[in-house]
């Protein structure tokens, strides 16, 4: 599918809408020659036009533009209206293509918009349904108290772990396999604890106060036992960890965490794990390239008990090829029996999605979001909705929700989603977000993508540190910058 869009200064937000129906659109500048598929959008100074042509099917949409209105939303709709009519999908999360649907209920509440402004902001301007602006709502309110203890020097740190036993047929993260990548393991964790080092002056010359630790991946359990000590006893050494509010790792995948292991982590301080079944079906583990089974699952986690764990996150993933809404919901209920304190439900995410997956997309739309609807079982089961994020390409534009025992909200996984403070990055694919609390600031510090490049080039990544402390200065110093 072609996308064209003309007469407006930013086509952002209709370019996105049109994705949200053509996945794999390609945006032109000017109408191909031809009978090629199209979505074209224009808007001119009184009217605005949506036309789309499709396997020689056509249908359009033509609106008069009132004055003061904002074109570019008031095109984004027609678009919208135009697609929902001609495809026949009606995407939950209707025209909203933003990854914080939460974010904008806590903006809208500091901006002392009415909760019937916000209601209508959800259902009535991005034709959101009142399922999905409920969620989000009871999201907000539960992460109020969180959003209000706020500091402005607030910060966490995050640490990757770029490696993995086997790569994951889903996988679009930079994580490379730990056979193939042997070589580099050690140097990168050497690598790791001089960075995180650097972080720790950081926090100390900016006055910062460190309120969680996440050791994630990829599959930080994929280093050696011997690693993990290094790793952790350095993160040990230079932090109180009994003043942090929670120290996350994930212990992502069976196939390379094991008892000695899952004791390293309580050892050294992890208060919080994950463990991921993604699935609890053996089919679909060994579709998408996993190297173990559901049993290997349930062992680990049984292993994780034993070893004092007492907060642990299961990921699941709805949408997995292969995988019914029948297959789904049993993982569901086997994951709700072995009682975690979280469970955090993925929709499967596509980088590159192919025409088979818009036409799977389409045939088949009920089914990620019947997973979906499978989840007040979760509800049932003593389970609330404690944060959620959505990503682009994922299958028919749903969302990612985490799930807790009351009392077990991962506060990381809030202050990064509501950007709430500071999470400064350490590791290769690391990106540091300094936030300016109630500012309007916010400053990314990238690291390099791949492991071999973070080793290769370590002085630019510990030059670039230096970024954290101009930050500050500017933003939360200003009387000491003139
Ligand atoms: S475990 Fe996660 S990061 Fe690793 S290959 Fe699979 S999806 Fe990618």
């Amino acid at each position: 599918m072609n996308i064209v869009i003309t007469g407006l200064a930013s086509v952002y937000e209709p370019e996105n809408v049109a994705r949200l129906f053509y996945p794999q659109g390609r945006l032109l500048a000017a109408r191909p020659a031809g009978r090629d598929d199209l979505v074209l959008a224009r808007a001119g100074r009184r009217h605005l036009l949506a036309a789309v042509r499709e396997n020689g099917r056509c249908a359009w949409l033509r609106r008069p533009l009132a004055p003061g209105q904002d074109p570019e939303y008031a095109l984004t709709d027609l678009v919208y209206q135009l697609l929902v009519g001609f495809t026949g999908v009606r995407p939950p999360w209707g025209s909203m293509t933003g990854v914080r649907p939460v974010r904008i209920i806590h903006d809208s509440r500091a901006r002392g918009l009415s909760e019937e402004a916000i209601r209508s902001r959800f259902v009535d301007r991005y034709h959101c349904t009142e399922e999905k602006y409920r969620l989000a709502l009871s999201i907000a309110d539960l992460q109020r108290p969180v959003m209000a203890a706020a500091r402005p020097r607030d910060c966490s740190l995050y640490i990757g772990i770029p490696f993995c036993p086997s790569r994951c047929s889903y996988c679009s993260f930079v994580s490379r396999t730990i056979e193939r990548e042997h070589k580099l393991v050690q140097p990168y964790v050497d690598a790791l604890c001089r960075e995180i080092e650097e972080m720790r002056r950081q926090i100390d010359a900016c006055g910062l106060t460190l309120k969680t630790i996440y050791i994630g991946g990829g599959t930080p359990t994929s280093l050696s036992a011997g690693q993990l000590r290094q790793l952790m006893g350095k993160v040990r050494e230079l932090f109180d960890l009994s003043g942090l509010e929670e120290y996350t790792v994930e212990a992502g995948r069976p196939d390379c965490t094991d008892a000695e292991k899952l004791a390293v982590l309580k050892e050294y301080g992890a208060t919080r794990i994950s463990i991921n079944p993604q699935t609890f079906s053996d089919e679909v583990l060994a579709g998408i390239g996993r190297r173990h089974t559901a049993a290997d699952i349930e062992r680990c986690y049984a292993e994780a008990r034993a070893a004092g764990h007492t907060n642990i996150n299961m990921d699941l993933i709805a949408g997995l090829p292969g995988e019914t809404v029948e297959g789904f919901t049993a993982s569901l209920r086997r994951a709700i029996e072995l009682n975690p304190e979280n469970i955090t439900v993925h929709t499967l995410t596509l980088k590159r999605a192919s025409n088979l997956v818009i036409d799977k997309a389409r045939d088949e739309y009920g089914d990620v979001a019947e997973m979906l609807h499978a989840c007040s079982a979760l509800a049932d089961a003593g389970y609330r909705p404690y944060y959620l994020y959505r990503q682009k390409g994922t299958l028919q534009n749903l969302e990612n929700t985490g799930w807790c025992k009351p009392g077990f909200e991962g506060l990381y996984n809030i202050y990064i989603m509501e950007e709430v403070h500071t999470i400064l990055s350490a590791g290769a694919g690391g990106s540091t977000k300094l936030v300016q609390p109630g500012g309007d600031h916010i400053q990314r510090i990238f690291n390099y993508k791949y492991p071999a490049d973070y080793i290769n080039g370590f002085a630019t990544v510990m030059d670039r540190k230096k970024g954290v402390s101009e930050f500050y200065a500017r933003y939360l110093d200003p009387e000491t910058t003139g």
